[in-house]
């Protein structure tokens, strides 16, 4: 099912605004600048209507860690949607750990409380059909169900198995807790029918705004463990995939390079190529970044089949190593791992490589950063031999 098909103008339309501080009062100033080419919060927020905000809760870590939306970026949402009368709450599904202390460690808890917005967590899920497209069910969060406005809040970060995380993946969150493995055991090693689940489940919950958080984004080994960035842009639309494709031009990605986009080319949707968008704001050639740096590849199919294939994967593609020393035994990785790929034998965490989908949910999970990403020897030589030259 799409979205909004042929283009529509408003959803067409993507403002972009410098920001380079979280400082309280410029991050305010800023977002309710962005959102004037779109009309203000008031186009989007109603006077009674209940408003869902959905940041990025991944993992319990500090916001300097840039794995969660930012909390002062969620402080001035929040004030901006409660101005406009909106009965505001705030919840999410992280891939482990209690929402509740995900959201304290974030810094986002906290900003909860200080605004008075009313802190819901994803835990009761219930299924909806969506027609017209390849999936006709998912499992997602009364809660999210439960609003009239959802405003979508997304980190930019770098994503391992799907290139870039932003508008569109954002909304995985929808889907509670451990049903998310299941999902990407759905997908197995098929990125692309995995990056179709994406986009169908975003279009399915159809967030009526999206603003992003690339003011500090992650690059490298994201969404998890990678390094923050300095990006210095906040995004906002009313389409997430509109916002997408200028994320990826903002740090200079190609649509090949991230899996969501490439799927929306392929299947004929709209808003994924600059033309087709209105921009407003910040111009976006003097706020692209260089030497944003992806994340490693950890494509593991490529078409092939027996020992070539077996060869390539293990050749070609990164794959999650424990570090042994950092590593509790505390299991959590084990019973998530959606191909049930990892076992704790003789004292030690093993992982099944001709099993492992290369999902990286391990890495994201873990609480001690215990598992590294080890890129294969023919990405290591590559590497070496361009530091050489
Ligand atoms: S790698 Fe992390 S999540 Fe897995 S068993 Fe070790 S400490 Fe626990
Ligand atoms: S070992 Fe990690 S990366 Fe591999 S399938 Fe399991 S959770 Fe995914």
């Amino acid at each position: 099912m799409l979205l909004q098909s042929p283009l529509n103008p408003e959803h067409a339309r993507v403002s972009l605004q410098r920001l380079n501080t979280y400082n309280p009062t410029d991050t305010l100033a800023a977002v309710e600048k962005l959102l004037e080419p779109l009309g203000g919060i008031s186009s989007f927020v109603k006077p009674g209507q209940k408003v869902l905000i959905k940041p990025n809760l991944l993992a319990g870590k500090p916001p300097e860690k840039a794995v969660t939306t930012h909390p002062e970026i969620v402080r001035a949402v929040i004030k901006l949607a409660q101005n406009a009368g909106g009965n505001v709450t705030l919840g999410d599904s992280p891939g482990i750990g209690s929402p509740e202390n995900v959201a304290r460690k974030s810094g986002i808890l906290a900003v909860v409380e200080e605004t008075g917005c009313d802190f819901v967590p994803f835990e009761t899920s219930v299924t909806i059909n969506p027609t017209g497209g390849t999936f006709h069910q998912f499992e997602v969060a009364q809660e999210i169900l439960d609003a009239d406005v959802i405003i979508n809040l997304p980190k930019l970060k770098t994503h391992q198995m799907m290139g870039l995380t932003c508008g569109v993946k954002n909304m995985f969150g929808a889907v509670v807790g451990l049903r998310k493995p299941r999902l990407h055991l759905q997908a197995g090693t098929d990125k692309s029918f995995f990056a179709l689940m994406l986009l169908e489940l975003c279009e399915a919950l159809a967030p009526a705004l999206t603003i992003v958080d690339a003011v500090v984004g992650m690059e490298g080994e994201g969404p998890g463990s990678g390094d923050p960035v300095q990006i210095g842009v906040l995004l906002a639309g009313s389409h997430p995939q509109a916002i997408d494709t200028v994320a990826t031009e903002l740090v200079g990605m190609k649509s090949h390079q991230v899996y969501t986009q490439q799927q929306a080319i392929d299947t004929g949707r709209p808003y994924t190529q600059l033309q087709q968008l209105e921009l407003h704001g910040d111009p976006l050639e003097l706020l692209k970044i260089n030497n944003f740096r992806p994340a490693k590849i950890t494509d593991v199919n490529f078409g092939l089949k027996g020992g070539l294939k077996h060869y390539l994967r293990n050749a070609l593609t990164a794959r999650p190593e424990p570090d042994h020393k950092l590593c509790q035994l505390c299991n959590d990785c084990v019973t998530h791992c959606p191909p049930e790929a990892m076992k704790i034998a003789d004292g030690k965490l093993q992982i099944d490589y001709d099993r492992c989908i290369r999902c990286f949910c391990c890495q994201e999970l873990c609480p001690h950063g215990a598992l590294i990403t080890k890129q294969g020897i023919l990405l290591r030589l590559n590497s070496f031999l361009h530091r050489k030259s």
